[in-house]
């Protein structure tokens, strides 16, 4: 936990003390908004990362980079689409849902102006219950409270996946709760919830936080249904949770995930976009050591794995550049 924390702490001063550096006068600055998720959840700290590689280059290229808290990837999705973000992280199943106008962007439409960038860290569906709630697999979440998340989250749209594959509807919990990532925290450890439902890379201090501060414990989502969720989409896998990932976890934890990406749009330019990318993939051990749950990336799995939507123009150029397409 506190090793999460002083590497954000170091992404927010990084930001701070490259904001600082004027760039010269002759050269023309450029606005990059990197839309996130909560702040205590990883595409918060990942969007600060970015950011800070971009912004050590911009002597150089002019971009400024920053990063902002979102309500999640469905809220990205939007925003990019209506261009008032220039790049998003949003889950690899929103992402397709997105570029293919299915499932809640349906009424929307498909957005084909949507273009990805590279993947991120794996987001395992986590499910995280108060100790003396019963709650041991998802099906005991029924009668429960839970949080199912802020609408424009990724999380919620997935936990209607779920849901809609067990046949259940929101009047199954005793109270289903919309707070944003960043409260749910504390309000299960205030009790005001049985349990918290978050698709989030780990580890992560917000679900350390609650383990640590109130002894919740991680659950396994597993059946049949979930079983033929992930064999019927490609954007789903199975995913596990090591025992030890958090303090108390003395089980392995058994669920499906998603993968974090990296999206625009074909109206941020080219230039841009291979700016930041160029900036990630050259300076990649430094990216990698910026959060924990980074620890597993591979570059070239992050050009392959994931993306529904075509490669951005401005991503492809500097991937055939740098050997990582052919
Ligand atoms: N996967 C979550 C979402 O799409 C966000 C996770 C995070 O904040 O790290 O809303």
């Amino acid at each position: 936990m506190s090793k999460i924390v002083t590497m954000t702490a170091a992404i927010a001063i990084g930001a701070a003390l490259s904001a600082a550096t004027p760039a010269p006068a002759d050269a023309q600055q450029r606005f990059v908004t990197i839309g996130t998720g909560g702040v205590t959840g990883v595409y918060y700290p990942a969007g600060g990362a970015i950011c800070r590689l971009v912004n050590q280059g911009r002597r150089e290229h002019g971009i400024r980079c920053s990063a902002e808290s979102t309500g999640g990837s469905v809220f990205n999705l939007n925003a990019i689409r209506q261009g008032e973000l220039d790049i998003g992280v949003v889950q690899s199943d929103w992402q397709f849902h997105a570029y293919h106008g299915s499932d809640r962007f349906q009424e929307s439409g498909a957005d084909k102006e949507l273009r990805a960038l590279f993947s991120l860290h794996p987001e395992p569906f986590t499910v995280v219950a108060r100790p003396e709630s019963g709650i041991r697999t998802f099906q005991d979440l029924k009668g429960k409270r839970v949080n199912v998340g802020n609408p424009g989250s990724g999380q919620r749209g997935t936990v209607e996946v779920v849901m809609r594959a067990l046949g259940w509807t929101m009047s199954d919990f005793a109270l289903a709760s919309e707070l944003p990532s960043r409260e749910q925290a504390q309000a299960l450890c205030d009790n005001r919830v049985d349990a918290i439902l978050f698709t989030v890379g780990h580890p992560t201090g917000s679900i350390a936080e609650p383990v640590a501060t109130c002894g919740a414990v991680l659950v396994s989502v597993t059946g049949p249904a979930i079983d033929k969720l992930v064999a019927d989409h490609p954007y789903y896998f199975k995913a596990t949770l090591p025992a030890g990932m958090y303090t108390t976890q003395k089980e392995d934890i058994h669920t499906f995930g998603v993968g974090a990406t990296v999206v625009s749009s074909t109206r941020t330019p080219a230039d841009a976009v291979y700016q930041v990318v160029k900036a990630v993939f050259a300076n990649f051990d430094a990216f990698k050591g910026l959060h924990p749950a980074f620890a597993v990336l591979d570059r070239q799995t992050m050009v392959r794995d994931g993306l529904s939507a075509p490669l951005h123009e401005g991503a492809e150029r500097y991937y055939r550049e740098a050997g990582l397409l052919r």
